[in-house]
């Protein structure tokens, strides 16, 4: 009987969907899937439904995106980040960063290749690895303040690696790495001549003055860097599904080739909502990171208030929590136990591991804050039961 293919064997249900399913059926406050429970803001909607109505963007995009939103991110990028992005050549638009981590790692990568990973992390870069047949090498993270260590990086390196996928401001551990830690990633790969995917789709949700360095913008990096982001956090539309790659046209054109069979263009008139967002004057940005500073303080009052124990996050919508004084089991079980007995949904991390590294974050529950304050405050009254 036909049956799928081997590419696939490793690939189960996401832990998004298994946690969303579980809190639905138990009626958990979810903190668990990074998805925002408010709305994007009112005037970019309203630019998608004139998009729509305009009679001339419900036909196919241009295939790397339209020119509007490809200036958008080259003025954008110059504006944060003062580098010089060709809107031409320089830029594609992807279905979400998820799709430009996937057309990223075929278009720049080998069968045979390796590429290291940073773990724990996003749960799609190593099915994106396996799918271009290409060899994931791992490196740890080590909690409780999620560094790597040197030796570990440096060993991961050999005459195979052809890239390496770094993702700052970090999920799920929260780290944004220092100019220290980003110039030996960057010596290293210039050293033996490594690809960087650089997936900083947290670029604007950064706490207490962390800062957050594009790695493009290292001596030596933006030839051999393509940087990804999305829409989805910055502007709290997920489910618009409008992603980025930019970076030197060279590296740009690999992804763009890959990205030519995957969807060929995407979704039309968000396209030009998010070109007009991401020219918002800065106080948009300053007022975004301004209210996840409020929700992290809200969700760090609940963490604290039941003994789950944590390293505040410099950066994303996530925190990382050690349950160890209060439950004996793995992050799954614990997961469970919390969403059915507590009713708080969070997302156990053992799909963000190799099998080499899960031990490290055995201990280990992630909570998202892209909650309205009700849910936050909801969730602390819920966790307090946990203490008792
Ligand atoms: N990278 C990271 C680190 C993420 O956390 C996510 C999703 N939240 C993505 C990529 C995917 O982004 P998108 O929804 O735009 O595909
Ligand atoms: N990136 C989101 C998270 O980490 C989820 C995205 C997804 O469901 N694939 O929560």
């Amino acid at each position: 009987m036909p049956t799928y293919a081997h590419r696939v064997d490793t690939f189960g249900t996401t832990i998004f969907t298994e946690i969303n399913v579980l809190a639905q059926q138990y009626n958990a406050i979810n903190l668990g899937q990074g998805k925002p429970d408010f709305d994007a803001p009112a005037d970019v909607v309203a630019q998608v439904v004139q998009a729509l109505q305009s009679g001339y963007q419900n036909q196919y995009a241009p295939g790397p995106g339209v020119p509007s939103l490809r200036k958008a991110v080259a003025d954008h990028v110059a504006r944060f980040y003062q580098l010089d992005i060709d809107p031409a050549r320089g830029v594609i638009v992807t279905s979400g960063a998820t799709e430009g981590i996937l057309a990223s790692v075929l278009g720049l990568v080998d069968p045979g290749d390796e590429v290291i990973v940073i773990e724990p992390c996003y749960d799609s870069y190593v099915p994106s690895i396996i799918m271009a047949h290409a060899v994931p090498v791992y490196v740890p993270l080590h909690p409780p303040t999620w560094n790597f260590d040197p030796d570990e990086l440096r060993a991961a390196f050999s005459k195979k690696t052809r890239a390496l996928i770094l993702n700052t401001p970090q999920n799920p551990t929260g780290r944004i790495y220092t100019r220290e830690e980003l110039m030996l990633i960057a010596e290293l790969c210039i050293e033996h001549d490594v690809t960087v995917i650089c997936d900083e789709v947290y670029e604007h949700l950064t706490f207490a003055g962390a800062q957050h360095i594009p790695l493009a913008t290292l001596p030596g990096m933006f030839e051999r860097t393509v940087t990804i982001s999305s829409s989805g956090k910055t502007f709290n539309a997920t489910g618009w599904k409008i992603g980025w790659v930019y970076g030197h046209p060279d590296l740009v054109e690999g992804v763009a080739r890959a990205h030519q069979f995957i969807t060929f263009a995407v979704h039309h008139p968000t396209q030009e909502a998010i070109a007009y967002a991401l020219a918002l004057p800065d106080t948009y940005f300053q007022d975004f990171r301004a209210m996840y500073e409020g929700k992290l303080a809200l969700l760090r009052s609940a963490l604290d208030g039941c003994g789950l124990k944590y390293v505040a996050p410099q950066g994303t919508y996530f925190v990382m929590t050690d349950y160890s004084d209060l439950f004996d089991g793995t992050p799954t079980e614990f997961a469970y136990y919390l969403t059915k007995e507590i009713g708080v949904a969070c997302i156990p991390p053992e799909t963000f591991y190799s099998a080499e590294h899960l031990h490290i974050g055995s201990n280990y529950v992630r909570f998202s804050f892209c909650k309205s304050d009700e849910m936050l405050l909801g969730a602390k009254e819920r966790l307090a039961k946990l203490r008792k």
